[in-house]
């Protein structure tokens, strides 16, 4: 379980969780800029437009494992919280082709048993994140309120029906604090830390 990355590299990682909303206009934007990131998927929010998470794929970013039905895990026993970690395994198996590596647990809640757990389904990394990006504005989890070489930044699929703005504007939101900073998006599947 870790937060941030370790590197030198001036380098941050942009992380899409859940998968409500499913704008067009996101995926262009990321394409036509290239912009790296990794989506976590829950099934419940997904399952009614697979396509949208296919083309995503197909354009190069990896996706990876946010449970079944969005459960808080803590403290909830090991075969449950099994349940929601390898039946997601399955289900990304099973419609996109790939096994997950990485998996990050609905609210960031997680204990001894989700680590077990998700360690049996294939799971290799937890990364949690340590600053959230909405369409406005940054929720700074650290006191200095900046960036830092690896640090995780998360987003959620989610659209004008829950927030202030779309998702091009809270990838707007994010290259503008990036780069205000002197900071580039990385791809976290290609830094992660071999343990
Ligand atoms: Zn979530």
């Amino acid at each position: 379980m870790f937060t941030t990355i370790p590197t030198k590299d001036k380098v941050i990682f942009l992380t899409v969780d859940d998968g409500y909303e499913k704008d067009p206009d996101f995926l262009r934007m990321t394409r036509e800029l290239r912009i790296p990131y990794t989506a976590f998927l829950t099934d419940s929010a997904v399952k009614d437009d697979y396509a949208y998470f296919r083309r995503m794929q197909s354009a190069g970013t990896s996706l990876n494992n946010h449970t079944l039905s969005h459960r808080y895990l803590r403290g909830m026993a090991h075969d449950r919280q099994r349940h929601e970690i390898c039946g997601q395994q399955d289900v990304i198996h099973n419609v996109f082709g790939t096994a997950p590596k990485l998996f990050r647990p609905p609210y960031g809640a997680y204990d001894g048993n989700t680590l077990r757990a998700a360690k049996s389904c294939g799971i290799t990394h937890v990364p949690l994140w340590n600053t959230e990006a909405f369409p406005d504005h940054m929720e700074w989890r650290d006191a200095d309120r900046d960036l830092h070489p690896g640090d995780i930044i998360l987003t959620h699929f989610r659209g004008p029906r829950h927030w202030k703005g779309s998702m091009p504007d809270t990838l707007r939101q994010v290259l503008r604090v990036a780069t205000d900073r002197g900071y580039a998006l990385a791809r976290l599947d290609d830094y992660l830390p071999t343990s």
